[in-house]
């Protein structure tokens, strides 16, 4: 890819909006602030400008994305919005849950933003400057999370140019992202509901407004391509279940485990996802052979970071193995 200027606006600064958006309909790819992680924004219309994500990405073209929208209005123009994904989204939208739903017949989105799948995954941001970007584009755009594939998700504006410096022309700078990791992904099939990605809307949280159990993926037909087992990779090895710090190695600590640094001091789960990324981010800095990780309960949002935890500590592809 050839080398393009990458300007940073400060999201509060007058006509950032209006940047994003010209830049945007112009074809162009920009980074934005979410409250999970920041996106890598193309307009969803736009099939040249969805590719170029798939290059700056460096991303399997088999990865789909999901498009971000401004209401649930502007989902059913896209894909079939059952009675329950309704439901659902009234009460999780704005925020951090995403729906794979089949698409409309009509649906003018291109084949290359859902991988060629029948069905499209749907969100709508809670961070307003997100979604008034998209209200102002009057249509969705396609946005994974603002990194190289495969690595750390940026959750500052810092991060997105860590990766993606000269290879996209602008990033709105939101600050700190709030919630931390990405949204939580669910399939709707008949009646049935699957979890495709946890996050921080848990299956706790979804079942008592649907009355009925989350199903877990591997039960079922729809599959969430892309996945990789080994994502979210820091450069540094990754061991889980850590009690103690073994040699050449730095610990992440949570609760009663203090660690070098740590990701809740008081064992909270959702500061742990907040802070999840940089703190990996900050560990791998340290320039050990191994980043060793406290314990996380796997429970409620511990189930969503324990899923980022295990792809981090997975085997990576040959060619990307830890740098010592
Ligand atoms: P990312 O954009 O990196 O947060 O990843 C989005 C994830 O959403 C992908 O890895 C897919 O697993 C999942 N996804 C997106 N679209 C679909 C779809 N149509 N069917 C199943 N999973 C999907
Ligand atoms: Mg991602």
């Amino acid at each position: 890819m050839a080398f393009i200027k990458t300007q940073v606006i400060p999201a509060h600064k007058s006509g950032a909006i209006d940047r994003a958006v010209e830049h945007l309909i112009a074809g162009q790819l920009v980074a934005i602030p979410t409250e999970t992680v920041y996106g890598l924004a193309a307009d969803a219309l736009n099939p040249d400008a969805v590719q170029n994500i798939f290059e700056a990405k460096g991303r399997p073209a088999n990865n789909p994305l999901i498009c971000h929208v401004s209401s649930i209005q502007m989902a059913k123009r896209y894909v079939a919005v059952t009675e329950i994904a309704e439901k659902l989204m009234h009460e999780f939208w704005p925020g951090p849950l995403t729906f794979v739903l089949p698409k409309q017949k009509t649906c003018a989105i291109p084949e290359i933003v859902g991988a060629g799948l029948p069905t499209l995954a749907v969100r709508c941001p809670a961070n307003k400057t997100a979604r008034t970007v998209i209200d102002q584009l009057d249509h969705p755009i396609a946005a994974p999370s603002a990194n190289v594939s495969g690595k750390l998700s940026p959750t500052s504006a810092q991060d997105v140019l860590d990766g993606l410096v000269g290879k996209i022309s602008l990033v709105i700078d939101g600050g700190l992202t709030s919630v931390g990791i990405e949204s939580t992904i669910i399939g709707i099939s008949n009646n049935d509901i699957i979890l495709l990605r946890p996050g921080t809307i848990t299956v706790d949280d979804i079942s008592r407004v649907t009355g009925s159990a989350v199903k877990d993926r591997d039960n079922d037909t729809i599959t969430a391509p892309g996945q990789l087992k080994s994502h979210y990779a820091p450069n540094a090895a990754v061991r889980l279940n850590a009690q103690t710090c073994g040699p050449d190695e730095i610990l992440i600590g949570f609760g009663r485990i203090a660690g070098d640094i740590t990701l809740s001091k008081h064992g909270d789960l959702h500061e742990a996802a907040r802070k999840l990324f940089s703190t990996l981010r900050t560990a791998d800095e340290y320039g050990k052979a191994s980043i060793a990780v406290a314990p996380i309960p796997a429970k409620g949002v511990g189930i969503a970071i324990n899923d980022r935890l295990a792809r981090a500590a997975a085997p990576r592809p040959t060619g990307t193995k830890a740098h010592k």
